[in-house]
């Protein structure tokens, strides 16, 4: 049966097919888009050991994206994962220390989100002419950081499409920030908000609700969609790097086909472990997702209690890409594990937007079983980084840190000698001042960019080219809003 899209809110009757989901981003009834059946593995997982990183994409990707043509499906995939990406394995899988590094983080943003925003423009230009789309499609993305660059990037200058990108204002790295507002392109926009990502984020689906804009902008020829992970379209891609990073131990030797793995995933939105949770629902043979936490651990605290609770400080940490207390993509698995029951899920979302907190039954809860929960404190996370350097040289990024301190809480608490990948999201360029105070306060005294020579020396690994390109490139965005002044802003933008 060919996979179809529902939304985990509405009437189960209605479906979509994968094209049009990924063009409407969210369902109309507010909730998301999940597949109807998640397709099996195509081959047998020895085959893919054979295959380099675009084959195992094709072959994973195919079965969600049914309505993509053969040719469609590969083009997207050719144009997405070339030298944009600069290892030719595209995701890097690096042994060091007690556990396997999956190295996200070699696209062009030198963030994860490369691995799906540098095919989401593809599949969107594609499903667009697939529907007989002619609006101009306009991105709008909340971003804690990472995935404003990878979609800028992503879409600067794709024909038929304008970006609009809101951050919050002082919640992100000094990097992450000039990365931004150095974005080139004539479709391109940045905003600051005066707040904080959850609000940048409520403010975005705020407008995708609006009907009476939308209607406003169909008329001038556009029509919104999401780069945020709750399209599809950045889910699917995704599950791909689960099978590859299996198939790449299989290849050289470290587990025999069949053996179960584990995977150490720092987490945020809940967008790449819940790829992870689908690669297995596929046939790929998972023993836990470790699912880690800094600070702001709403999911810590809901593995444990089976109540997800939003009402809390709102912490800043060195891992800003993982400060959210909405993580978005969890409702998907909520509607998984109350048994596809849209009913349910609605009112467990409908009571988190009224109390900012849902509880979940006991008999969901024992639906649970594929995840562990923890998280790392600021301390913690420090901690590993420096530990890691002085063990073996390898030094990790902030967010990566984190899924290492909770890899070492998870293996004393279970004694579980599990095989484990954990999965590495940003280089450490990219939170280089946290980074390199972590191995010696010292560093502290330097400037920002003093310390990305200094990494380059302690790290022994070549500066990369999105952190080059950034030195001196030009301030080009500039604009800054008020959490309420969002929507006049992405009119006077269309307006140009
Ligand atoms: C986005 C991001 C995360 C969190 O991923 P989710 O899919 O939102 O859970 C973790 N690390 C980095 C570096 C990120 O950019």
């Amino acid at each position: 049966m060919q996979v179809l899209y529902k939304s985990t809110r509405g009437n189960g009757k209605e479906t979509v097919t994968a094209s049009e989901a990924i063009l409407k981003g969210l369902a109309s009834d507010g909730g998301l888009f999940v597949p109807t059946e998640i397709p099996k593995l195509p081959c047998d997982l020895a085959d893919f050991a054979n295959m380099e990183y675009k084959e195992v994409a094709y072959n994973v990707m195919k079965g969600f994206l049914a309505d993509f043509s053969e040719e469609e499906l590969k083009s997207c995939i050719e144009k997405a994962y070339d030298d944009k990406f600069d290892t030719k394995e595209i995701a890097a899988l690096v042994k060091n220390d007690d556990a396997y590094f999956l190295e996200l983080f070699h696209g062009a943003t030198i963030a994860f989100k490369d691995m799906a925003l540098s095919i989401l423009p593809h599949l969107l230009t594609t499903s667009a002419k697939k529907n007989n789309v002619t609006n101009e499609i306009v991105i709008l993305t909340a971003t804690s950081g990472d995935t404003g660059k990878a979609a800028l990037a992503g879409f600067a200058d794709v024909p038929g499409t304008k970006i609009i990108v809101f951050y919050p204002k002082g919640g992100v790295s000094l990097i992450q920030e000039k990365q931004m507002l150095t974005q080139k392109g004539d479709n391109t926009f940045v905003v600051g908000i005066k707040g904080n990502f959850d609000q940048a984020q409520s403010g975005v689906k705020a407008i995708f609700g609006n009907k009476e804009l939308e209607k406003e902008l169909l008329v001038k020829g556009f029509q919104f969609s999401s780069a945020n992970s709750i399209n599809i379209g950045r889910l699917v891609p995704q599950v791909a790097y689960y099978v590859y990073a299996y198939s790449r131990l299989v290849k050289r030797g470290e587990i025999k086909c069949g053996d179960k793995i584990n995977f150490v995933v720092p987490t945020g939105n809940f967008g790449n472990i819940l790829a992870g949770f689908y690669a297995k629902q596929m046939g790929l043979p998972v023993n836990k997702f470790v699912c880690a936490s800094n600070e702001n651990k709403v999911l810590y605290d809901f593995f444990k209690s089976g109540k997800y609770d939003k009402n809390r400080e709102f912490i800043l940490t060195t891992s800003p890409s993982m400060d959210i207390l909405i993580s978005s993509n969890l409702e998907r698995l909520i509607y998984r594990i109350a048994g596809n029951d849209v009913n349910k899920n609605k009112e467990l979302m409908e009571n988190l937007i009224k109390e900012g907190e849902y509880e979940i039954t006991a008999d969901m809860k024992k639906e649970l079983d594929d995840f562990y929960g923890n998280y790392a404190s600021e301390e913690e996370t420090s901690k590993a980084i420096k530990d890691s350097f002085a063990k073996t040289g390898y030094v990790m990024d902030t967010h990566t840190a984190v899924a290492a301190a909770v890899y070492k809480k998870y293996k004393e608490e279970t004694k579980d000698d599990t095989k484990t990948v954990i999965v590495s999201t940003a280089s450490p360029y990219k939170f280089a001042r946290a980074v390199m105070t972590s191995i010696n306060a010292q560093y502290d005294k330097k400037s920002d960019f003093e310390l990305l020579d200094e990494l380059e020396i302690v790290s022994k690994v070549k500066q990369p080219r999105a952190i080059e390109e950034i030195q001196n490139a030009p301030i080009v965005h500039d604009t800054v809003c008020e959490v309420n002044e969002m929507e006049s802003v992405v009119k006077k933008f269309l307006e140009k």
